[in-house]
């Protein structure tokens, strides 16, 4: 089954306990516009090569279109589609004013085999053709995996440079919601750079109070880039023991279950670029010497006997392949599309909890919203109210979702989708 075609399963799933109008579900599953252009890329060497990007405008029913860029060798529309319907999903959910609408972009490149002049032409040039098709009531980008606030910046100061000899009725101060995710300097808003973390260490909170689990639980987190590295200090920090992290290049684990210190791992990581150096760090090295096998692959991390397995990574990494294999108590996807329909079922089988990408990675755009408000307003809010708000907004969705999931007797997934449809057609009059 095609990524698209299963992210649609569980549209279909929830639409059985929520009756609507076969038109409406088929208008849910249909992207209003998809983009998709080819344009050159001058390297150093002054060499042309061509890219091909794409943005997916899914739904704006409740607002703006409004999702990150991906850069990354195996961007496609399939994907690109699919993650544009999470969009559409999540800011259902995150029930925020302007969300709902979603978009959502890449470009086909691997961004590490480019140098920062080449990476910086890409996005402006990306922007360009780009610039009639976006903008802060139209559609508005966000980061997402190998993209960063520098990224934003530079869309930022390219829309604008692009917009200006058109007769736009958007005020200037309001140009530079046009993307989130910007750095702070630049409009950005305090807390977005963890927000995403910050928002499913919430909901996580949460859950455990309902189950009433006993801290300290075990983690196992499959990703340590913006998502990954910020969820695993903040576990870390309220007495969660984070026993195993990867990246791309391989995954460490503390099979004492004693648990990594996350600011040493972090310093490592940042000194030595990958986390597979880092296993050797501070009294975990006496562990490294009791047990040489420390160092992991990415396939071993997601079948550990840990309390919580954190997908944050990317899409499809727990399949019909690996499922019968895990056996952590609750998967928390704070990737987006970590678990295939047909994983999920397996994973229902056997017990084990799936708590949805689509509540516990909405942090990030429930904070992007903060800062687009922030921006048309000309406000500045601080970190401590940025955090508030974003709890408050976390541990309401999550108790909507807690609630549907009792009533109807359904697993988390299917509640937090008949909850958005809920939302969806209220919007739409039905
Ligand atoms: P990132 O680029 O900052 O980090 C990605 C991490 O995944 C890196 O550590 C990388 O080494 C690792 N990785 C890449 N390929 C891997 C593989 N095959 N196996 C194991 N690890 C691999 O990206 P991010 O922003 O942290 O996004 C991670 C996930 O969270 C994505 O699914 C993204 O869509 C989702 N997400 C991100 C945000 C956000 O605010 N950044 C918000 C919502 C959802």
């Amino acid at each position: 089954m095609n990524i698209f075609d299963s992210a649609l399963l569980r549209l279909k799933k929830a639409a059985k306990y929520y009756h609507l109008p076969d038109w409406f579900i088929k208008q849910l599953s249909t992207p209003e516009r998809t983009i998709e252009f080819n344009f050159l890329l001058k390297r150093d060497s002054g060499k042309i090569e061509m890219r091909r990007g794409y943005r997916v405008q899914y739904n704006n029913l409740l607002g703006p279109y409004k999702g990150g860029l991906r850069y990354h060798p195996k961007v496609d529309m399939d994907e690109v589609k699919s993650l544009a319907f999470w969009m559409m999903i999540k800011n259902a959910v995150a029930d925020i004013p302007f969300g709902g609408g979603k978009g959502k972009g890449g470009i086909e490149v691997d961004p590490r085999s480019l140098s920062e002049k080449e990476l910086e032409r890409l996005t402006r040039q990306f922007t360009k053709e780009l610039a009639p098709n976006i903008g802060p009531f139209m559609d508005v980008p966000a980061p997402d995996v190998n993209t960063n606030a520098k990224i934003m910046d530079w869309i930022v100061d390219e829309y604008v440079r692009e917009i200006k000899d058109q007769k736009s009725k958007i005020k200037k101060n309001e140009l530079k919601a046009v993307v989130t995710g910007k750095s702070v300097k630049n409009g950005g808003s305090k807390g977005r750079e963890e927000a995403t973390g910050l928002g499913g260490f919430f909901v996580l909170e949460e859950l455990i109070k309902k189950l009433k689990f006993k801290k300290p639980l075990t983690v196992a987190i499959q990703g340590f880039g913006n998502v990954g590295s910020n969820i695993a200090s903040i576990l870390y920090k309220n007495g969660f023991k984070v026993v195993a992290v990867s990246d791309v290049h391989g995954a460490i684990y503390d099979k004492s279950d004693k648990g990594f210190n996350i600011d040493l791992v972090r310093k490592c990581k940042e000194e030595k670029g990958f986390l597979s150096g880092c296993y050797c760090i501070g009294s975990v090295c006496d562990l490294a010497k009791k047990y040489n096998d420390g160092l992991i692959s990415n396939e071993e991390l997601l079948e550990l006997p840990v309390d919580i397995l954190i997908p944050a990574a990317l899409e499809n990494v727990v399949t019909d392949k690996n499922a019968k294999k895990i056996r952590a108590k609750i998967v928390f996807e704070m990737a987006n599309g970590p678990t295939t329909a047909e994983a999920d079922e397996i994973l229902n089988k056997k017990g084990i909890m799936v708590l949805p990408d689509v509540l516990c990675n909405s942090g990030g755009v429930i904070v992007s919203y903060f800062e687009w408000l922030q921006n048309i307003k000309g406000q500045k809010w601080s970190l401590a109210k940025v955090n508030k708000s974003l709890q408050k907004k976390m541990k309401e969705s999550f108790e909507e979702i807690w609630k549907i999931h009792k009533e109807k007797k359904v697993n988390f997934r299917t509640a937090a989708y008949i909850l958005a449809l809920q939302r969806l057609a209220h919007k739409a009059g039905l």
